[in-house]
């Protein structure tokens, strides 16, 4: 006794026609939450991958305006890449 009652109904998912496109204020949040987990998260010590040397850490702090808080970003450096600049 087996019932085949196939449901061939479709169920289309309907799109949801939001009028809210990703706008200024989802995109700054966006960059607010990278900043909070790139600042929080320390880079481990490690080397250059041209010289081998040791990287150096320079402490950056980015703002964003309209946004009270500002964020501090460890961005490794090295001595070689700095060379390469100056000359
Ligand atoms: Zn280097």
């Amino acid at each position: 006794m087996s019932s085949a009652s196939a449901q061939n109904e479709t169920n289309v998912p309907k799109y949801q026609h939001s009028s809210c496109r990703p706008g200024r204020t989802e995109l700054k949040t966006s960059i607010q939450e990278f900043l909070a987990e790139v600042s929080s998260s320390v880079p481990p010590d490690s080397k250059c991958p041209r010289c081998g040397a040791q990287l150096q850490y320079v402490e950056t702090t980015f703002r964003l305006y309209g946004v009270e808080s500002q964020w501090r970003v460890r961005v490794p450096v090295c001595q070689c890449m700095l060379a390469d600049v100056d000359q």
